[in-house]
């Protein structure tokens, strides 16, 4: 029997990183959790170390540290803390497979690490190709390093595109669920809650992308992310909103054939998926019925209702670093919306503003996205503080 693939979880205390370790949990003759990471939830961490038996984890809040490291003193296991603590566990000579599952932009320097660590990658943090998506794939690409999608409608294209050759591709078809808000009127948009548009119908997912659904600026971010990883114009990138999440995208070839990939909407399976890549391994967890499903609906997404939309596939084709100024102002514009600061449709002005009063840099290396980041983040606070002004 072989030994198991022994995984970095980064974020293992959020939705994603939970799902891999019931992933691992249900094979655990394939998969070992090595490495554990969170942000500040130092509890659900103790409790996940206590059980998977990692060789290491990492408490980003170093306030936290000392509680972390109490709790696990006589258990064998190595604790850690900071962004240094979190390159340490990355470096890890044990690490087969490092698993991106922070959120936001916290993602792109532990990621960038990992590939320069020579880690295969395991990509749920999909801001880190949005924000420097050029720099991370040339990266990879110089250490041989596989970046293996987790988000469900790249795996689906990476399956869709297994036996294929990548200059056969006319292009893809990513689907949307349309998210809690797709029928709701404009009417009723201007005065969504924070509840309201965290109540998705298919996915259990963190807050800021569950907001990123409602808004579409999530199959915005998921189009950059594509065409990092698949290396595609941006005509190439077709949307479709197809509210069953059972088709989790498509891919048409310049025959005119169109490949699909469905499954239950069950973040697990892209997941196993990733981590054992390149096979598959059998799993117990629930399976489609064709019968049961009925009827599968296609629509075009309404942009007018969803500017967010719009404003990434803008971004997306203009290029440089205004898709990382977006996606600093978007993190922004999400928190601010949940702390009921901006409406619902501020978020959009809030965006598209801060695009417009940032630099435009058109070539970036890793040093001007950081700053970017920093400069979009000092003007779309500014510009919610005038929001704040107002109401
Ligand atoms: P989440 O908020 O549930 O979890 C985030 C994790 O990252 C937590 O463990 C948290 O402790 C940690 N974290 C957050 N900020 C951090 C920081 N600054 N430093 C260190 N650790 C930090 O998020 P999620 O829904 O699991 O999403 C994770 C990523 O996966 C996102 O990029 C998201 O877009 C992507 N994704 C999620 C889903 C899903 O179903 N949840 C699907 C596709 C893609
Ligand atoms: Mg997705």
């Amino acid at each position: 029997m072989s030994t198991p693939k022994r995984i970095a979880i980064l974020g293992s205390t959020g939705s994603i990183g939970t799902q891999t370790l019931e992933v691992i949990q249900s094979h655990p003759d394939s998969f070992k959790a090595e490495v554990l990471t969170a942000g500040s939830n130092a509890s659900l961490l103790i409790q996940q170390a206590l059980y998977f038996r990692p060789d290491t984890v990492v408490i980003s809040d170093t306030d936290k540290y000392a509680i972390v490291k109490e709790a696990l003193k006589n258990e064998g296991i190595s604790v850690l803390t900071g962004s240094e603590g979190l390159s340490q566990a990355i470096d890890i000579q044990t690490v087969d497979m490092v698993l991106t599952a922070l959120v936001g932009y916290a993602g792109l320097q532990p990621t960038l690490h990992a590939i320069q660590a020579g880690k295969p990658i395991a990509l749920a943090n999909k801001e880190t190709l949005v924000v420097a998506g050029a720099y991370v794939m040339r990266l990879a690409q110089q250490m041989n390093v596989p970046v293996i999608p987790v988000d469900s409608e790249h795996s689906a294209i990476f399956q869709c595109l297994l036996g294929e050759s990548s200059d056969e591709i006319e292009k893809i078809i990513l689907t949307a669920s349309g998210g809690p808000l797709l029928n709701f009127t404009t009417r009723q948009i201007e005065k969504v809650t924070p509840a309201q548009a965290l109540n998705h119908p298919n996915w259990d997912m963190g807050a800021k992308i569950t907001i990123d659904s409602a808004t579409l600026m999530n199959k915005g971010l998921e189009a950059i992310e594509a065409k990092w990883l698949f290396n595609l114009e941006p005509d190439q990138i077709d949307i479709v909103v197809h509210p069953q999440s059972i088709i989790h995208s498509m891919v048409q070839f310049v025959d005119g054939s169109v490949k699909a990939q469905m499954g239950m909407p069950d973040m697990r399976l892209p997941i196993l998926f990733a981590l054992n890549y390149p096979g598959r391994s059998p799993a117990s967890f629930p399976r489609l019925d064709f019968r049961e499903i009925n009827q599968l609906n296609f629509s075009y997404p309404d942009k007018k209702k969803f500017p967010n939309l719009n404003i990434a596939l803008k971004a997306l084709r203009q290029g440089g670093n205004i898709p990382c100024v977006m996606n600093a102002a978007n993190e922004v514009a999400v928190t601010a919306f949940l702390q009921k600061k901006i409406s619902f449709t501020g978020m959009p002005e809030v965006i598209e503003r801060t695009i417009g009063q940032a630099s435009y840099i058109s070539d970036p290396g890793l040093e001007d996205y950081f700053a970017s980041d920093l400069e979009a983040r000092k003007i779309a606070e500014s510009i919610v503080s005038q929001f704040m002004r107002k109401i």
